[in-house]
């Protein structure tokens, strides 16, 4: 892996800590991911050459600045799964 999107870290890492506020009907790995997948679709990407202790850094940073961001479209994208799980 050469570079990687921080956003996605962040929308994992915030994913994880809001999952149990969601209320989601299904709690498997496809309905987590597509939740994922819908908030990154909405968000800007931002990607960095890969580097573990800089990339810690980076995502504290970001968190802060798009924490809001990143909460919002998880929230819309929990909304749209669980009214329309794909399986
Ligand atoms: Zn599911």
């Amino acid at each position: 892996m050469k570079v990687v999107n921080l956003m996605e870290r962040i929308v994992e890492e915030v994913l994880a800590t809001q999952w149990n506020h969601l209320r989601m009907p299904c709690a498997c790995d496809l309905c987590k991911n597509d939740v994922m997948a819908l908030a990154l679709n909405a968000l800007p990407t931002r990607y960095v050459a890969h580097d573990k202790g800089r990339m810690i850094v980076l995502v504290r940073m970001m968190d802060e600045q798009y924490q809001a961001d990143v909460l919002r479209e998880i929230s819309r994208a929990a909304v749209i799964v669980a009214s329309k799980p794909s399986h």
